[in-house]
């Protein structure tokens, strides 16, 4: 049966026609993942789709030329994102990882994709329609792998290692759909072919006393091959450019004796620093923040590298942010002060504001540099060491802030950047010898950071996420609450933890603030970061872009309107990175998850209010605290709102700006403690309270 014939080609097909065969192989696609090959009938995707069998029969003929569509959909979607990726790399090293990316990627792994190729797959014998798509997509990969690697061997080895290669990447994928995805994620089957290939590659190169082939990365997941897990203490792991998928260097991570190692030398380090005046410690952060200053576009070149935020952005936020932050709390420094204590004539009191010691900071991946700088300024007016862990997914501009102090003549010890995953981080939480931990994370890792630190009984200060309320009343100048709203959404591709992502208008203004928002949504540049006119860069990693993505369609699917936005964005070389477009929701309810939960990413909510004591009500109404924002004219309305808000960070027509005098962080689940402004001083120091006798004892023993 040679279903193809009674395929009319693309070209031939009306869009309406396109767009209802696709709507009925997506329709199969369902079924087939719920029902199974047998169960899935003509009547059954009819019924489903709400059309008559007839339709069906007229678009694919009977079942199997159905099926077969659905299964060329599937094959077709692989091929295409092997197509994307090839495209974007050069090397054979590359081009065989990007076959590899493509047929294990997440897309694959997924409940409802994975559950039809097995149902395919299941039949490609016995149906010689499936049989024949089956064999083309089987020729395609084999002579994909092929021809990289006879760029790296013999033919005759480059067939048998291509052979090699595909039966793997069919067989972890077929373990884990047997397993029913739990046995390998898409993260660790990547991580686990990574691996075999480096290995194969190095052993011939090495056969043949060349040089090692150059390795391949580790997936951005940086998951261990086997199991998933993140790499043990001493391994390497690969950090990559969002924008790009490139590998940008290898980086090492930390275990316990790297850890204990640190933490020793912060200790002899930490006594030679706080014995240091305020005025010398000022110095030396003010010379840092000069070095971050001279360096700023160097950095924040890497900056975007690393994390794919616009240049744009980090030429102006990041680095100098930090800058500021050094510089302010170098004027701290000298005017750190304890209290006098007047107790009358025989006696008095005074406190002494002391380091804590030896303390550690966590950081989040959107901010790298600058969440290091907030914590390490602060940290070391106060005369503490401060043992600090990037994120693993940004690791390289804490390391240059390292080399910059150290520069600046901070004493050897004083500030370490320790590597790795949470293994690592929480190697510093359980330390004995740390005396306090700050962390910017997500809440369940503030949980689980206050949960160890209890244990030593450490100092907290937690950063955490948000569900950040927007207000915009009647009287609002309209362009400004639009500014407002698109910088609580889109700056860093919607991954600030303070957005406000629940965006509530009055009623009277929405149409006409929605249609504004919008004009200027669409206007946005998305596009390569290191483009200066760029405005929306990458998200973090794929995984992440998946995890925004899925938001997007649960807003869907739950009724919320896309007023512009909602998919991925795949031009040109972008479809090698995880771009996401700016997505504005209208028609939101309370209860939706796009609503309630942080998706952080570029996903804006606009809700309708029409009394201030409701809105009040609505926006507290989150387990979230940590920020908010109000527009309007009306003076007494502003600070009356404000104080009503349960928020720990606050703008009144303005939104996002965070000038380091004022103090940052979360009420409710969104944090404890503050950063910047003398408030961190507090949470960086103790108090040692002193009593002081003027005249005799007196004892009555
Ligand atoms: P995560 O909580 O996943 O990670 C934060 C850091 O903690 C990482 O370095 C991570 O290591 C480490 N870590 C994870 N588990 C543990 C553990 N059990 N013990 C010790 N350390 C651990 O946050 P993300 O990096 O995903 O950042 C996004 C989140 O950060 C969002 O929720 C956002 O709102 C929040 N955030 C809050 C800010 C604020 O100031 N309130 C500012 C910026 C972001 P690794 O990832 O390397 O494995």
């Amino acid at each position: 049966m040679n279903t193809q014939s009674r395929v009319p080609s693309e070209s031939a097909r009306e869009p309406v026609e396109e767009g209802r065969r696709r709507q009925l192989i997506e329709v199969t696609l369902d079924s087939l993942a719920e029902v199974g090959y047998v169960g899935t009938t003509l009547a059954q995707i009819a019924a489903r789709a709400g059309v008559s069998p007839g339709l069906v029969a007229h678009y694919f003929g009977d079942k199997d030329g159905l099926l077969d569509a659905a299964f060329r959909t599937l094959v077709r979607r692989v091929g295409e994102q092997v197509r994307l990726r090839l495209a974007q790399v050069d090397t054979p090293r590359e081009r065989l990882q990007a076959v590899i990316d493509a047929n294990l990627a997440p897309a694959e792994f997924e409940q409802r994709t994975g559950t039809a190729w097995l149902a395919f797959w299941g039949q490609v014998l016995q149906v010689p329609s499936l049989r024949r798509v089956q064999s083309i997509y089987q020729r395609r990969t084999l002579s994909n792998l092929r021809s990289s690697l006879r760029a790296l061997m013999p033919p005759a080895e480059a067939r048998d290692l291509a052979s090699l290669i595909a039966a793997l990447i069919d067989g972890v994928w077929l373990r884990a759909a047997l397993s029913g995805w739990r046995e390998a994620d898409s993260g660790s089957a990547r991580a686990l072919l990574t691996e075999f290939v480096d290995r194969r590659l190095q052993a011939h190169a090495a056969a043949r006393g060349g040089a090692p082939t150059v390795a391949g990365a580790s997936p951005a997941t940086g998951a261990s091959p086997a199991t998933g897990a993140s790499p043990a203490a001493g391994e390497r792991f690969a950090t990559r450019n969002p924008a790009t998928g490139e590998v940008l260097g290898y980086v090492r991570v930390a275990g316990a004796g790297e850890v204990d190692a640190a933490v020793r030398r912060a200790i002899a380090g930490q006594a030679v620093w706080a014995a240091a005046t305020g005025a010398e410690r000022a110095r030396v952060l003010r010379a840092a923040a000069a070095l971050l200053r001279a360096r700023n576009r160097e950095l924040a070149e890497l900056e975007t590298l690393d994390t794919g935020k616009p240049i744009q952005e980090t030429s102006v936020v990041d680095v100098l942010s930090g800058a500021d932050c050094l510089e302010y709390f170098a004027s701290l420094a000298q005017s750190l002060s304890g209290e006098h204590i007047d107790l009358g004539p025989r006696a008095f009191g005074y406190t002494r504001r002391e380091p804590l010691g030896v303390v550690a900071g966590i950081g989040a991946w959107n901010y790298p540099l600058q969440i290091a700088c907030w914590k390490a300024a602060p940290a070391l007016a106060c005369g503490n060491a401060m043992i600090f862990k990037p994120a693993e997914l940004t690791p390289l501009t804490a390391v240059k802030l390292e080399q910059i102090l150290l520069e600046a003549g901070l004493p050897a010890g004083v500030f370490q950047v320790v590597q790795g995953f949470a293994d690592t981080g929480r190697l510093l939480t359980r330390h004995p010898l740390i005396r306090k931990v700050s962390l910017t994370g997500e809440v369940g890792t503030g949980k689980a950071v206050m949960a160890d630190a209890s244990q030593t009984l450490k100092n907290v200060t937690l950063e955490l996420g948000g569900k950040s309320p927007l207000i915009v009343f009647e009287d609002a100048k309209l362009d400004n609450a639009v500014s407002g709203a698109l910088l609580a959404n889109f700056y860093s591709s919607g991954q600030v933890c303070s957005n406000a992502t629940r965006v509530f208008v009055h009623r009277a203004v929405k149409d006409a603030f929605l249609d504004r928002l919008v004009a200027r949504v669409r206007a946005m540049r998305i596009g390569d970061p290191r483009d200066p006119q760029t405005q929306v860069g990458a998200l973090i990693s794929e995984q992440h872009m998946h995890k925004v993505l899925g938001y997007i369609e649960r807003g869907r699917a739950e009724g919320a309107r896309v007023l512009i936005g909602g998919e991925r964005v795949t031009e040109g070389k972008l479809g090698a990175g995880f771009f996401v477009a700016p997505t504005v929701f209208d028609g939101c309810r309370d209860d939706m998850a796009i609503v309630r939960e942080e998706i952080f990413g570029p996903v804006m909510s606009a809700l309708e209010f029409s009394d201030e004591r409701e809105v009040i009500e609505r926006a507290n109404a989150s387990e979230f605290g940590l920020a908010a924002g109000v527009f309007t004219n009306d003076l007494t309305r502003a600070h009356r709102v404000i104080a009503s808000l349960q928020a720990g960070t606050c703008w009144i027509n303005q939104y996002n700006v965070t000038p380091i005098e004022l103090p940052f962080g979360g009420v409710k689940l969104s944090g404890l403690g503050r950063e910047n402004g003398r408030a961190a001083i507090e949470h960086y120091t103790q108090l040692k309270s002193v009593y002081v006798a003027m005249g005799d004892v007196d004892a009555p023993y």
